[in-house]
């Protein structure tokens, strides 16, 4: 099972969308390849910001950060989610305990233009904080948690696993 320092953005990601999505990732059942909704994500990532080097903090993988320690991450989706929020707060976060004082995560979403700034703030630490218990908290959870409705399941790579009787 995963500790504290093995919980990356896709972890908070789930955590934010699917708590039953992150029970299934942390044991392995992981059909993501499978998805088009995915593969279209990485196609527009790729194709928006080729010129940015990675920043690989093992369990947790940020698109860039600049000379003044924001870390950006580049969006597939149009609109901004609490979800985006999250994970930018987290890689922050995971920066901090390295040593690097992140300021805060800028989000961008080539679709529609949009840039989102997040600045880090002692609430923004707090919460990262929080979000990384509540991973564990799920993670350990000896039964799955319920799904969602299904409307909100449209995409889902896990939907054969909670929707076929
Ligand atoms: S299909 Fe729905 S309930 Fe199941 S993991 Fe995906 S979003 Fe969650």
């Amino acid at each position: 099972m995963i500790d504290a320092e093995d919980v990356g953005g896709v972890h908070i990601k789930y955590l934010y969308h699917c708590r039953r999505q992150l029970w299934l990732y942390v044991r392995g059942i992981r059909p993501e390849h499978l998805s088009a909704t995915v593969q279209l994500g990485e196609a527009v990532h790729d194709a928006s910001y080729t010129r940015n080097t990675p920043v690989d903090l093992e369990a947790a993988r940020l698109d860039f950060i600049d000379g003044a320690h924001w870390v950006h991450e580049i969006k597939s989706s149009s609109r901004p989610s609490p979800a985006d929020q999250a994970q930018g707060r987290h890689y922050c976060h995971r920066l901090r305990r390295v040593g690097i004082e992140a300021q805060g995560a800028v989000l961008h979403y080539p679709k529609t233009r949009r840039t989102q700034r997040f600045p880090y703030t002692p609430q923004a630490e707090a919460q990262a904080e929080a979000d990384i218990a509540e991973v564990l908290a799920v993670a350990t959870s000896p039964a799955s948690p319920d799904r969602l409705a299904r409307s909100a399941c449209r995409g889902c790579s896990f939907t054969d696993y909670c929707w076929t009787e």
